[in-house]
């Protein structure tokens, strides 16, 4: 055989290929556990929560950094892949990546909220590590305080990668019914089983817990290259407050239609275990 007359047949097999996969992808019915494009797999536990507690005009939100009070100790959260796996240097070598790009979203959060009327504010510990989880300056001791005094308390993560991690969504809080901006946040980011892992640290005390990814792939490489990370924060940031602002109520969406569908059965409460928030793993 000659060269020439490899042609056509190689040809023919690689559009046929290429159809293959296209019908293949036109096939597929879009699901909400697909990868999203930025912030990739979703959690794909089954969970069957719904947030109905609706918040006040006037409720003030609160934004923590998970892991920002036990760095060196248990509970520091997760390095990344990019360090873990790949040998990258930390980002900030007093801190797991992790609490670096936790303190950068919660951050954009407040500033991006603030701007658009919200009333939410952000909260530094202002030590790494405070080895008393009881102490009244660390993120469980404010964020309970906070809930108890009738307003809405987020923590920022993101998550493990690899096996250890199980993607993005929203754990909301166990100390009270969850909220409807809990369930805009569970829509837009995806949902964790109320009692995941028999319940951690933060929810008990009030404190909703949104996984934004796994700290991996495409998510964390737009983090880490300089000329991606503002957009890529800001976007981050922009969807957390859009989904916020859904759930308070003053934007009707079609996030707001689905806010009212029929009740669901699995809203029990669990019984302790009282770790640090997403202890070894992020
Ligand atoms: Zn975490």
């Amino acid at each position: 055989m000659t060269p020439r007359r490899l042609v056509l047949p190689a040809a023919l097999m690689t559009a046929g290929l290429i159809l293959s996969a296209v019908m293949a992808t036109a096939a597929k019915t879009p699901h909400p556990q697909d990868d999203d494009p930025l912030t990739g797999v979703r959690v794909g536990l089954p969970a069957s929560w719904t947030g109905r507690a609706t918040p006040s005009e006037s409720m003030e939100i609160l934004v923590l950094a998970g892991h920002a009070d036990s760095q060196g100790i248990e509970g520091a959260g997760t390095s990344g892949a990019a360090v873990d796996r790949g040998g990258a240097r930390p980002m900030d070598a007093r801190m797991r990546d992790e609490l670096f790009w936790n303190r950068r979203v919660r951050d954009a959060v407040v500033t991006t909220g603030q701007a658009r009327g919200l009333k939410i504010r952000s909260y530094e510990p202002d030590q790494l590590t405070i080895a008393n989880e009881e102490d009244p300056r660390t993120n469980w001791s404010v964020g309970r305080r906070h809930h108890d005094a009738g307003g809405y308390a987020l923590e920022i993560h993101f998550d493990a990668y690899g096996r250890h991690g199980v993607g993005s969504g929203l754990i909301p809080n166990l100390r009270s019914p969850a909220t409807r901006i809990d369930e805009s946040l569970a829509l837009n980011f995806g949902r964790y089983p109320i009692n995941f892992r028999g319940g951690l640290g933060a929810p008990r005390r009030g404190i909703s817990i949104l996984e934004i990814g796994k700290l991996e792939g495409q998510l964390e490489r737009a983090l880490r290259a300089p000329h991606s990370r503002k957009a890529v924060v800001a976007a981050l940031a922009l969807r957390i407050v859009e989904a916020i602002e859904l759930g308070i109520g003053g934007t009707p969406g079609p996030a707001t239609q689905r806010l009212s569908s029929p009740p669901d059965v699995d809203d029990n409460v669990p019984q302790a275990m009282d770790r640090r928030t997403t202890a070894v793993d992020g």
